[in-house]
């Protein structure tokens, strides 16, 4: 099947990378037109013109409103309409302990993971509302669902997150807006080297080992990929997901039942001594 999204028009934040990189692939490939919106230009500007004429970017900080209201008006002057906003552009954020917090970073932090996703609904609704209904997707994660992953600010807002996609799902299902969130467990992607701050070339080289040494962090034996989420962002925003919203897609090849390690257990710092070692050996290699 290659006509899922056929005559489809998307926004995905964070579409420069990852998993947002991934879905603009996909849903290209199922016929939808799709607005690039990120921060990183020359990252943007490349996938862009990778995937080709039904793909644009869009320079766009999702903490900034102004630009958030650019990226949906660039959708519907340039493709007529939109269908489809992806709320997926994320970074970690602020990695303090709550005693150590700074409240600029953890205001940042919220504004990026939550604010964000709460303003593009707000500047999509009205425009997928003109089309008689649509979609609209925000990526939570895993550590907005249980304690012991990640770090405050990040789980905290993704949890938000969570509760922010209920509530707008109750507020437009009469229009027929669906509004949904999926929830990845462990995705190699360059997102983990960039919070350690390496350049960017280790952090794509750390994506791809990543793939396979993620494959001991749950029960199903292989790393999670940005395709992962692209086809779940597929089948929520296609026409198999018509009578689902409100809800929280877990994306985690079985991790949130039964992790292979105990990340709840302070002591253990499995999850942290594989990436600083995926850092080691792809910078030696
Ligand atoms: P990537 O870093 O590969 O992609 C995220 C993209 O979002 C990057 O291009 C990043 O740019 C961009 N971005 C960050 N901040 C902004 C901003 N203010 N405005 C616009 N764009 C911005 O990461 P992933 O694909 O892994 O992450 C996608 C989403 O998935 C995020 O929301 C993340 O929190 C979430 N997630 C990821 C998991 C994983 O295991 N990878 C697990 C659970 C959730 P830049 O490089 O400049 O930061």
């Amino acid at each position: 099947m290659a006509d899922r999204l056929d005559g489809k028009v998307a926004v995905i934040t964070g579409a420069s990378s990852g998993m947002g990189l991934a879905t603009a692939e996909l849903f290209v490939a199922e016929g939808a037109r799709v607005l690039i919106a990120d921060r990183d230009v020359e990252r943007g500007e490349t996938a862009a013109r990778q995937i080709g004429n039904a793909a644009h970017f869009i320079k766009c900080d999702v903490t900034m409103e102004a630009d958030i209201a650019a990226a949906v008006a660039m959708a519907v002057d340039r493709f007529g309409g939109l269908d489809i906003m992806f709320n997926n552009a994320g970074a970690q954020g602020t990695m303090a302990r709550i005693e150590d917090m700074n409240t600029d970073d953890w205001d940042f932090t919220l504004s990026l993971l939550t604010r964000a996703p709460m303003l593009g609904i707000k500047h999509a609704a009205p425009e997928i509302r003109k089309r008689g209904g649509g979609t609209i997707l925000v990526t939570s994660s895993s550590a907005g669902v249980r304690g012991g992953m990640g770090v405050a600010a990040y789980a905290v807002a993704k949890a938000a997150a969570i509760q922010l996609v209920r509530m707008a799902a109750g507020e437009l299902g009469g229009d027929r807006i669906r509004v949904n969130s999926i929830c990845p467990g462990y995705i190699a992607t360059p997102i983990f080297g960039r919070a350690m701050g390496v350049s960017e070339e280790v952090a794509d080289k750390m994506a791809v080992e990543l793939a396979e040494r993620f494959a001991a962090l749950q029960p199903l034996p292989r790393g999670g990929k940005p395709r992962d989420i692209a086809e779940a962002a597929l089948f929520l925003a296609s026409d198999s997901g018509s009578f689902i919203t409100g809800i929280d897609l877990v994306v985690d090849g079985g991790m949130l039942i039964q992790p292979s390690v105990d990340i709840n257990d302070p002591t253990n710092n499995a999850v942290a001594a594989l990436l600083m070692n995926t850092q080691r050996d792809v910078t030696e290699a």
